[in-house]
């Protein structure tokens, strides 16, 4: 690969640009009007305008997409995550115009981009699966005769769902066919199917996934684990590494299972196997697969002394994971805190607007991953992620002390911000302890 297409933005399509100089590949860019002052534009080899800012017509534009990366040479196209990077169609139309899709094939993307296939996939593996239906459903009749099996509270899930949009938790079956209907219309709407299935919905869960690396000689390898139990309306805002709450005997099936399940798939590039783990921290199971870069990726690459975003390109040109991996274990305590541009105390309303002030943190273990700075214009075209700090530590205790000194110093003006979400986090005994479900900031945190 000489050249390497970048369809995303933000800080993103920043990290992938660094990855592709580390690599010695040239970038390019692409952006829209909101987006023409963005660090990725200014870091990329070469910068196109994809189309106006609405992501419809821009990001999310795929014939735009290939067409621009034809134009400039581009042997390849990073999809980032979001956007198009669990897209089926887009992965198939880069093959068809012999242009890389870095990511696996558009086969496997279709397989595990519906999410109640994925589970049949994993049932197939011996993984095990929250108990649910076997099948997703257009109409609430079948649905509900499975919700019924199933037994209530239970959980309506989009087929095609991601970025915890198209759920409803069920409590009682008079309330299952409106909020069926409900459901799927929306996910109708934000991913064009609205087919839906049903799973047990699990009281007081953690949410607990496993990183792989798949080669295109067969080999499949988990690197280690992420906890992402601290989330809001189903979207994670901290994520950490490794997952204090399990033992070594979980780990060591949660890995093996994500192996297993990748082998069983022929998966190719970086993964994501996510899994809900009971509130005794004792049985795990499976709820989807995210064929793609996540967004808490760095926890994972601070542990494993691995850069992913090197590691996909890498895998993209052939190289066997053996050669990409560091094959010592994974040392220390890291953590991840999205900083998004919203007023967190009240209902995190998006904040847009111009930076004033931006004096991030710096120090020992500290990280900070993002594409804009002091003077640059949030737009409200797209997600209110600004920044992702990024904490390193020998251990959780100086990972969390670490952690409330750079939060400390980040002061940020001109827009409202999740720091002080992050800070009040840091003074939560149950947050310290780990002693928190995926529910917890909603109903405990926020809710006092
Ligand atoms: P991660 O597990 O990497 O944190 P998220 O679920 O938070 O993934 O999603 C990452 C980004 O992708 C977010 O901006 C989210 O809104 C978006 N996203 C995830 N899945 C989809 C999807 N199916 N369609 C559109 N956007 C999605
Ligand atoms: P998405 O594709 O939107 O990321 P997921 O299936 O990964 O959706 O679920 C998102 C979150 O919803 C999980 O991290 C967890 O907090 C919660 N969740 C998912 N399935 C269940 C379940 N069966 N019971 C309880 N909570 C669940
Ligand atoms: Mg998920």
């Amino acid at each position: 690969m000489n050249r390497i297409l970048i369809a995303n933005r933000g800080e993103i399509a920043l990290r992938v640009c660094l990855a592709c100089r580390n690599l010695g590949i040239k970038s390019v860019a692409v952006y829209t009007e909101a987006d023409a002052f963005s660090k990725h534009v200014a870091f990329a080899d070469q910068s196109v305008r994809i189309g106006p800012s609405v992501a419809t017509s821009s990001y999310l534009n795929q014939q735009a997409l290939v067409h621009a990366a034809e134009k400039l040479n581009c042997d390849a196209i990073h999809p980032g995550y979001g956007f198009l990077s669990e897209n089926p169609h887009f992965a198939e139309l880069c093959e068809n115009h012999k242009i890389q899709f870095i990511g696996p094939n558009s086969g496997t993307i279709r397989e595990m981009g519906d999410k109640s296939n994925a589970r049949k996939q994993a049932l197939n593996t011996e993984v095990p699966v929250v108990p649910g239906s076997g099948d997703a459903f257009a109409d609430a009749d079948p649905a509900e005769i499975e919700a019924r099996t199933i037994g209530y509270p239970v959980l309506i899930k989009a087929s095609a769902g991601g970025g915890g949009r198209g759920m409803r938790v069920v409590s009682t079956q008079s309330d299952f066919r409106p909020m069926f209907a409900q459901a799927s219309k929306e996910a109708e709407s934000a991913f064009g199917s609205g087919l839906m299935y049903v799973e047990k919905f699990l009281p007081n869960v953690s949410h607990v996934e496993v990183q792989i690396l798949g080669d295109n000689f067969g080999n499949v390898q988990a690197l280690g684990e992420r906890d992402c139990t601290v989330q809001r309306r189903h979207q994670k805002l901290v994520e950490e590494a490794p997952c204090s709450k399990i033992d070594d005997t979980i780990r060591q099936q949660l890995l093996e299972h994500s192996e297993r399940l990748g082998k069983s798939i022929g998966y190719k590039g970086a993964g994501t196997v996510e899994y809900i783990l009971d509130e005794h921290c004792e049985k795990f199971y499976f709820i989807e697969m995210n064929t793609r870069i996540q967004v808490e990726h760095p926890v994972t690459e601070l542990l494993f002394r691995t850069d992913l975003i090197e590691a996909q390109l890498r895998l993209a040109m052939g190289e066997p994971l053996a050669k990409i991996v560091d094959s010592r274990p994974p040392v220390g305590h890291a953590m991840e805190f999205r900083i998004n541009a919203e007023n967190w105390t009240d209902d995190f309303r998006p904040s847009p607007g111009v930076i004033q002030r931006w004096n991030p943190p710096s120090g020992s273990g500290i990280r900070l991953d993002t594409h804009v700075y002091e003077g640059f214009r949030i737009s409200p075209y797209y997600d209110s992620m600004i920044a992702k700090l990024i904490i390193y530590g020998h251990h959780r205790e100086q990972t969390l002390e670490r952690a409330r000194i750079a939060l400390n110093q980040f002061d940020v003006e001109g827009v409202d911000t999740t720091i002080g979400f992050h800070q009040n986090l840091l003074d939560q005994p149950d947050f310290i302890t780990g002693n928190i479900s995926t529910n917890w900031v909603e109903n405990e945190f926020m809710g006092k």
